[in-house]
């Protein structure tokens, strides 16, 4: 599969720079892809009011679903590899996606 943009990594960047681009240029609907293996979305920065006991753990969990923004196309995948050479990314299934244009937005691993 080809889009002419690819997101990596469907988290807070991610998503609003999907956002972001769609609103800024609608004619761009279905051709801005999503890498994302992720069900559920975490909003970190209320986790820290989680662990001081003042919120429940639950309202920081959104579906990605619901925050993929219109127009975007969610892949529910994972990167597996970069080949920025060939422009393209290998997936975690063993697909390939080529893209023009690559935005690479996967957070930090959290190594408690
Ligand atoms: C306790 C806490 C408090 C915080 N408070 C604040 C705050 O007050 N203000 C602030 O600005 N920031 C705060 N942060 C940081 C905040 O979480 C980040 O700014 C924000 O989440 C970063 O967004 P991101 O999209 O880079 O990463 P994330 O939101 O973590 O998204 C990364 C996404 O990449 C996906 N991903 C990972 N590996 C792959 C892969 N191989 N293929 C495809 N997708 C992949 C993940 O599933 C995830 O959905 C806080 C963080 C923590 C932990």
């Amino acid at each position: 599969m080809r889009y002419p943009i690819v997101i990596a990594g469907g988290g807070t960047a991610g998503i609003s720079t999907a956002a972001r681009l769609l609103r800024e240029h609608p004619s761009w609907r279905g051709q801005v892809a999503i890498i994302e293996p992720a069900e559920k979305h975490y909003y970190q920065p209320l986790w820290t009011l989680v662990g001081a006991g003042a919120a429940p753990r639950e309202a920081t969990v959104r579906d990605e679903a619901s925050l993929i923004p219109p127009g975007a196309v969610w892949i529910r995948d994972a990167v597996a590899a970069f080949r920025p050479e060939q422009g393209e990314i290998e997936l975690a299934s063993g697909a390939t996606v080529a893209y023009d244009a690559l935005v690479v937005a996967m957070g930090i691993q959290i190594d408690w």
